[in-house]
């Protein structure tokens, strides 16, 4: 697909921000590009189920919700294009953005490229990822009832995953590579105190294993001190090891914290670069939800506009 060369907006990704952002600046006549990027749609293209969005009572399939909110965006007039931005240079203005070797300018830039859970790496893993694997509680939770499952990682992630977990599990089994929790004190009690949640220490998951019929039905893992072998039977696995905000693109270039996100001020999108937003998990890293990227895509495209208004007189 053909797209200007010189944008009023150009949106970074995808998924329920950068999608938002786009049906909003449509809407106010800003025209946006979204370079959607290698997974167009982001993470929920990934999940089955998605319970949680409000409008859809039935639930809607991941995959089905971003393909609705693309269709949205696109009816106002948004350009989605298949490509990923290589490079950027916030430094002059208009802002340049490199992509195939083309450079496309644009008066402001609104980045959502998410966030992807961390993997293990290991075998089985990819293949069961939404058939008795998870790596988001909130979000696959409620299809484990009554069952008996593990959490792997041994951080606040973990424990908050495994007791949002208990809401539903029969036991849940939170499986860290060390007999020491990285998880804060009041994390880690909650989830040692919590009658529901056992642990397996020491082990180090080196194997999924599972069947076209059942999915994943067994961890096997090594003893991190004896390297012994073992395997456990499981009705499902959540990976919680954390998360690797997508801004390789930007680390000289916006402020980033500690934990890799980037810093939007107060209560707003905007980043250290004027007429640069962020939305959704890349400066998230406490809520996460398809529903709160949604919203900031939202912020963010109202205070491009806003940005928009005042530089140019729009
Ligand atoms: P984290 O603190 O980096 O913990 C990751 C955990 O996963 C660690 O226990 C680590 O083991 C384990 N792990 C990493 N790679 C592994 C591998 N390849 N195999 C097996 N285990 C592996 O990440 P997080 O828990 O996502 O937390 C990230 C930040 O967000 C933290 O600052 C946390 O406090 C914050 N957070 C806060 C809350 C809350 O306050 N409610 C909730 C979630 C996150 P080791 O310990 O052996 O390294």
């Amino acid at each position: 697909m053909d797209y200007p060369k010189k944008n009023k907006v150009v949106i970074i990704g995808s998924g329920p921000a950068g999608l938002t952002a786009a049906i909003y600046c449509a809407r106010a006549n800003l025209e946006p590009v979204v370079f959607e990027g290698f997974l167009a749609g982001g993470q929920l293209t990934m999940t089955t189920d998605v319970e949680n969005f409000p409008g859809f009572p039935e639930g809607v399939m991941g995959p089905n919700l971003m393909d609705l909110l693309r269709t949205q965006a696109q009816k106002f007039g948004a350009k989605c294009i298949m490509k990923q931005i290589d490079k950027v240079d916030f430094n002059t203005y208009p802002f340049k953005l490199m992509t195939d070797n083309e450079i496309i300018e644009s008066d402001s830039v609104i980045i959502s490229t998410g966030a992807s859970a961390k993997l293990l790496g290991i075998k089985g893993e990819v293949e069961f990822v939404g058939r008795g694997l998870s790596t988001c509680a909130t979000c696959d939770g409620f299809f484990y009832k009554n069952k008996s499952i593990h959490v792997i990682g041994g951080g606040d992630s973990a424990m908050e995953e495994a007791i949002f977990l208990t809401k539903f599990a029969s036991k849940v089994t939170i499986v860290h590579r060390r007999d020491v929790l990285r998880a804060s004190k009041i994390m880690a009690d909650r989830a040692l105190n919590n009658k529901k949640i056992d642990f397996l220490w020491n082990a180090e998951p080196i194997e999924f294993i599972g069947n076209e019929e059942k999915g994943l039905h067994a961890i096997v893992y090594k003893d991190s001190k004896t390297e012994r072998k073992a395997q456990i039977d499981t009705d499902g696995v959540f990976i919680a090891i954390g998360h690797n905000p997508n801004t390789n693109l930007f680390k000289d270039v916006l402020k980033i914290d500690q934990n890799g996100y980037l810093i939007t001020a107060g209560k707003s999108s905007r980043t250290n670069i004027e007429g640069v937003f962020a939305s959704g998990d890349v400066q998230d890293s406490i809520y996460r939800q398809a529903i709160t990227a949604a919203g900031s895509g939202c912020m963010a495209a109202i205070d491009a506009e806003r940005f928009l208004e005042q530089k140019h007189e729009l």
